[in-house]
């Protein structure tokens, strides 16, 4: 026999992780788990089955949490936090180091539960899921101790409830509880009805490791038991997890309710190889891509968009390596592809497979063995798929490829935004400048260059789009856990007095007794002042009741126009800092030339004194000048995470940003939320105080002669709430700001759901326009964009 011949006649023979240790464990809970609140295990008044994916056997029983359990778990975190908050941040942090040594003494053991548990290889759990989770405590150690440094003027939120999927359970944990923990927040966490086990374990070693009793607590249950803890009065914080479906639901929900919300949704990843591209390299990309975790990641790169010059060649290649991937028992070390998690899963898979055959596309799946029983799939390639197919567009959730060609690097970049999600993306190329040009322009939160999936504590992840907002990891997660102290010290706005709001009974007269010439102020749409798309006019009234002048009444049509001219204004966001800096320089300096105007305007309108109305005009101009050295100032930061390479994290706009404003201080509240909009290369739609809109429409002529681009900036008067309503349900818009009553707060957040804009409210509490430290600064400039990480790794 010749060696070459035993080279290709080896195979893999068993080699079976030991259960053991696990299995004790799990002998110790024979009787179910209950929930683990305030440090100790409780006894549940009902259990239900949790089995092993690969297997369909019976695992453990596991408690279903009722509103009473969720109740007492808020009671136990609301108890602890305080005191934890106390222990200061060199304290937190010894808690959080003691965690990440008591993951790594207990890797093994983790390891093998989540195997378990979810079906996944144990290849995958003791070499990715469980050294990234010890990497996540002690990253989030460091924050701990640098906090009081760090984030001097930002202090914790509270009680945050977390809910995690099925996916990555004790990834997930991590994510969710290290920061939160960190800063000095407790925790209420519900993991997935499927996959409680991790969680648990770790609640039980936490205790042992020291963590002190109610700082984490954990409550199992199906969603019921999710949205008991969503609807918690005394929860200060959701961060959640999972389908866009129930992100969405959490979103409405929580709406008005002043919770802060995090939410990390599901997403359609494109994996985009160009034709120079190393292309083994790339084959094994796509495997990691979309069979790491059998595809069940929600940063999958679930569509693989191959330049047609190399698609045939590539596909053919991939097919080749797609027949070695193995598939098995999830504890054997020598596997790929373990189970999916449940046979409702399964069969969702294999329904969107068949579907997607039906419309069209040819499926390839290698004849490999799958073992008997257990919910297990083969790697499928799904190639003559159509970009706008169901396989093409939902996200399946499972080791399914849905392949499409490019000819253009243009083309690439519209297939690859061409779906409602923005998670991840991957760029495979060897030219440094094609590669590093298309990132910028994909919409996603994560871009890997010539890699896919990678992560790591320091760098954040999250979505643009639907595919949720806020970010985990890094300096940015670290905020989604704190509020500046300054805004934690506003008061409840004292209502407005409308008393001297009527509707306008007379037509304006002149002096003269004849009827005044027309000085109904009109919009402002795309660069040009135009009248109102109903011709209607609304009344404007004097600080002495007396009648003022009239603006247009806006009405949907004008916010669809002028989201429209927004929309036509994109260069702007591409513009380089320096001229957006230059564009609000030049406003400041219109602005000063007019500052009389504006002065006997504000006092005329308001009543306020003339030295305060002129106060408000000089404090105008400051403010665009803060937010003039803001925009080259305001950036983004280069990561180090552990590899060979760089994560590049960029600050980009958002989009196109509604703004509605509050009444008082008309001009310096105007100022104060467009500024950082436009430092920061977004194109707004504003509608300004409705009670004294004349200030806005006098800064027509600002506008006007400064060199903003027309449509970067759109002004459209009338009635703020209804007009907050249809640009808060507008699709094409990215994100709405809004100040003032509180009921406008909670019809902002609520309608936000739709295609899951980021929202900025007050929940109408009073914001002091004069006070830089709350009315100014990164506080808005980090709601004025979003952080996408390009990882590039390098080395040949
Ligand atoms: P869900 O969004 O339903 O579940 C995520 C978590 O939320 C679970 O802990 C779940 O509890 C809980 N939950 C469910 N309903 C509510 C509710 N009304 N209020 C509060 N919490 C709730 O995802 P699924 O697990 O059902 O998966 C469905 C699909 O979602 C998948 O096929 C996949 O496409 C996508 N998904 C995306 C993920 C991502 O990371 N982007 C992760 C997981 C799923 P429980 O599971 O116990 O019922």
């Amino acid at each position: 026999m010749s060696v070459s011949h035993y080279f290709d006649t080896m195979d893999y023979g068993p080699a079976p992780e030991s259960d053991s240790e696990a299995r004790l464990w799990l002998a110790r809970h024979a009787d179910g788990f209950g929930h683990h609140i305030g440090g100790r295990f409780t006894t549940a008044a009902a259990h239900f089955d949790t089995a092993e994916p690969a297997t369909g056997k019976l695992l453990a029983r596991i408690a279903q949490g009722s509103a009473a359990d969720v109740d007492a778990a808020v009671a136990a975190a609301r108890n602890a936090q305080l005191d934890w908050q106390a222990l200061g941040g060199h304290g937190r942090a010894r808690h959080l180091y003691a965690l990440a040594r008591m993951v790594q003494r207990h890797a093994r053991l983790f390891a093998v539960i989540e195997a378990l548990d979810n079906g996944k290889p144990i290849r995958e759990t003791r070499d990715i899921d469980v050294p990234l989770v010890a990497r996540h405590f002690y990253h989030h150690a460091g924050w701990a101790q640098l906090q009081e440094r760090e984030f001097a003027d930002q202090a914790p939120l509270g009680v945050i409830g977390q809910i995690v999927p099925w996916n990555f359970p004790l990834l997930m944990l991590a994510w969710k509880i290290a920061p939160a923990l960190a800063l000095g927040n407790t925790v209420v966490l519900k993991p997935a009805e499927f996959t409680s086990l991790s969680a648990l374990l770790f609640a039980e070693l936490a205790v042992q490791a020291g963590l002190p009793a109610g700082v984490l607590n954990v409550v199992t249950g199906d969603g019921a038991t999710g949205a008991a803890l969503v609807a918690h009065q005394d929860v200060n914080k959701i961060a959640f997890t999972g389908s866009t479906e129930v992100g969405r639901l959490i979103r409405e929900q929580t709406a008005g309710s002043g919770k802060s919300l995090t939410l990390e949704l599901g997403g359609k990843s494109p994996f985009i190889v160009f034709e120079d591209a190393d292309i083994d390299a790339a084959i094994e990309g796509v495997v990691d891509a979309i069979w790491f975790n059998q595809g069940q990641v929600c940063c999958a790169g679930a569509r693989l968009l191959v330049q047609e010059g190399i698609a045939e060649d590539f596909i053919t290649r991939l097919k080749r390596r797609m027949q070695s991937l193995r598939a098995g028992q999830p504890l054997d070390k020598t596997i790929d592809i373990g189970s999916l998690i449940a046979p409702s899963q399964l069969e969702r898979v294999r329904t969107l497979v068949e579907l997607g055959v039906k419309e069209g596309a040819s499926c390839y799946q290698p004849a490999i063995d799958l073992p008997a029983g257990g919910c297990f799939y083969p790697p499928t390639l799904l190639t003559n798929v159509h970009p706008s197919s169901t396989v093409a567009t939902e996200e399946i959730f499972g080791p399914v490829l849905a392949a499409m060609t490019f000819r253009t690097p243009d083309e690439a970049v519209a297939l690859a935004n061409n779906t409602r999600y923005g998670l991840a993306a991957s760029v495979w190329s060897e030219t440094i400048g094609l590669a590093l040009g298309i990132a910028p322009q994909l919409k996603a939160g994560v871009v890997w260059v010539n890699s896919t999936n990678l992560f790591d504590a320091g760098v954040g992840f999250g979505g643009y789009r639907e595919s949720g907002f806020g970010r985990e990891g890094g300096r940015e997660g670290c905020y989604e856990y704190l509020k500046p102290r300054a805004w934690a010290e506003r008061r409840q706005r004292v209502a407005a007095n409308a008393a001297n709001i009527e509707p306008a009974a007379h037509e304006p007269r002149s002096a003269t007794g004849l009827p005044a010439l027309d000085r109904t102020a009109k919009l402002y749409i795309g660069g040009k002042q135009v009248r109102p798309d109903g011709e209607h006019a609304q009344a404007v009234f004097g600080a002495a009741g007396q009648l003022f002048g009239e603006v247009g009444a806006g009405n949907r049509k004008d916010i669809r126009n002028a989201v429209a001219a927004a929309h036509a204004a994109a260069a702007w966001s591409n513009a380089t800092p320096h001229r957006r800096a230059q564009g609000l320089y030049y406003l400041a300096e219109n602005l000063s030339a007019r500052s009389a105007e504006f002065a006997a305007r504000i006092a005329a309108s308001t009543g306020v004194s003339a030295g305060a109305a002129q106060a408000e005009v000089e404090a105008s101009i400051q403010r665009l000048f803060s937010y003039g050295a803001w925009a080259d100032k305001y950036e983004g930061t280069v990561h180090v995470p552990p590899l060979r390479g760089v994560a590049l994290a960029m600050v980009e706009a958002i989009g196109v940003v509604g703004v509605v404003c509050p009444d008082e201080a008309p001009l310096l509240a105007f100022i104060s939320l467009l500024a950082p909009l436009l430092a920061m290369g977004n194109r707004v739609v504003i509608v300004p105080s409705e009670r004294h809109p004349l200030i806005a429409t006098d800064f027509y002529q600002v506008l006007e002669t400064s060199d903003l681009p027309a449509g970067v900036v759109n002004i459209v008067t009338g009635a703020s709430d209804s007009l907050l309503q249809t640009l808060a349900a507008h699709d094409d818009v990215d994100a709405v700001w809004t100040f003032g009553a509180k009921a406008r707060s909670q019809a902002a957040e609520r309608l936000s759901a739709g295609n899951l804009k980021r929202t900025l409210v007050d929940y109408g509490l009073a914001t002091d326009w004069h006070d830089a430290m709350v009315a100014e600064g990164p506080a808005f400039l980090r709601h004025a964009v979003q952080v996408k990480n390009i990882w590039i790794p390098y080395g040949e």
